[in-house]
């Protein structure tokens, strides 16, 4: 059963949103890119800084003691949040676009060879698309690309003749940055697990909307950013199952990630610290799990249907404006809605938006090759969080109109 949130009392704990831009109430629909924070995440960060500072593991005072249990607490948050199965499986990375490119290279220079074949889809993120080019013009492997139908859903049928025994590794955004789709990641899992191949999450929009649960979708590698889930910037997750990361060669070298060394030799560490070399951020991990336990307050059940209330006002409405396109039409689609309006370029909407206060983003959301498959330069992208209002949507649609007759 869900609840109704407090959206008030939940505004109130972000303090950025009450602030005024251009003397225009701000209005914060750029969450895609990143959320706000509350308070209590900022307040983490301080107390850790204030009464808790060291550096962690092998520390025997006590400040490095308890700096180390809240650390490795945090992992355990990040665990239950995801439903992993071990702490070992969580390795804490700077964010997504680390952690894809540790797979790519620890995974990618392992497991593929010339004439191997990757597949992702049409709408990644750059950051799901050129670590794999990277691995392909050192590897000399091939990239193949699922395609996607008139509503921006992949095109399943196709996925499905794109698997080959040269496939080593499926690689797919659970939510589009762009299109909003929420793709069908169990089913995806399913039947590359049929075929033996493995399947990495890029789970960068997909945390913050909807509960995730690795275990029952299967996933062999789940990734994701901090920073998009009201977490604190510069650290994101590496979910990947132990059979895995057991068997893949560390990313990075260094202090944290060894058991014994020698000018001859080095043993690498235990999972999940193999990964890890040199200080980690044992503050934004801290405060990451602070962000967890905020939307554990609420729950993402309650979250993901007020944004899915949020979504279809917002779509609704806009829909009805004149010379209004729509990108991303899926059912089943997460609270993002990317847009152009007639000729008016994605700047000036942007840029008009700003002075009354609105903050959108425009260009290509770091996802050229789906501009190109859509045909446009870029859009205007209005993204939701649970914090946004259905009064903001309505100040967005007016003002989309009073740029339109400016124009
Ligand atoms: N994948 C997707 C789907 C994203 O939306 C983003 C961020 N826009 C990324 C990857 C990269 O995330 P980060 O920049 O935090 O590493």
């Amino acid at each position: 059963m869900t609840q109704k949130l407090d959206i008030k009392a939940i505004r109130n704990d972000f303090p950025i949103l009450s602030r005024t831009i251009y003397d225009h109430p701000l209005i914060y629909l750029d969450n895609a890119a990143t959320t706000q924070k509350p308070r209590c995440v900022v307040e983490a960060i301080e107390h850790v800084y204030y009464h808790q500072n060291a550096n962690i593991h092998r520390g025997v005072h006590y400040l490095s003691q308890r700096a180390t249990e809240a650390h490795e607490a945090a992992r355990s948050t990040v665990r239950d949040f995801i439903h992993a199965a071990s702490s070992n499986e969580i390795v804490f990375t700077r964010g997504t676009t680390e952690a894809i490119n540790l797979l790519a290279t620890s995974y990618g220079e392992t497991f593929c060879k010339e004439n191997d074949e990757i597949v992702i889809s049409a709408m990644e993120h750059h950051a799901n698309i050129v670590p794999w080019q990277m691995l392909r013009d050192r590897k000399g492997i091939k990239l193949r690309i699922i395609p996607l139908n008139a509503l921006g859903e992949l095109d399943m049928t196709a996925f499905e003749q794109l698997l080959s025994e040269r496939t080593r590794l499926v690689s797919i955004a659970h939510i589009s940055n762009v299109l909003g789709t929420i793709n069908p990641v169990k089913e995806i899992i399913e039947k590359a697990h049929a075929r033996n191949i493995p399947v990495l999450i890029d789970g960068a929009q997909a945390v913050s909307h909807l509960t995730v649960d690795v275990q029952e979708l299967d996933a062999d590698f789940y990734v994701f950013s901090g920073h998009k889930m009201y977490g604190p910037n510069g650290i994101g997750v590496l979910y990947g199952k132990e059979k895995w990361l057991d068997v893949l060669p560390p990313y990075h070298g260094g202090g944290e990630m060894i058991a014994k060394v020698t000018f001859e030799k080095t043993i690498f560490a235990e999972l999940p610290f193999k990964f890890e070399a040199g200080t980690p951020d044992y503050v934004g991990s801290v405060a990451l799990a602070t962000a967890i336990n905020y939307l554990n307050t609420y729950g993402m059940e309650n979250i993901m249907a007020y944004e899915n209330d949020l979504l279809h006002d917002a779509t609704e409405k806009m829909m009805k404006i004149d010379g209004m396109r729509i990108y991303g039409n899926a059912p089943h689609k997460s609270s993002i809605i990317s847009f152009l309006v007639s000729d008016i370029h994605p700047f000036d909407m942007g840029t008009l938006l700003d002075r009354l206060g609105i903050a959108v983003r425009t260009g290509h959301h770091c996802a050229m090759p789906l501009m190109s498959v859509l045909g446009i330069d870029g859009s205007v992208r209005a993204s939701f969080a649970f914090y946004n209002t259905r009064e903001e949507i309505d100040t967005l649609v007016a003002g989309i109109e009073r740029i339109i007759k400016m124009f």
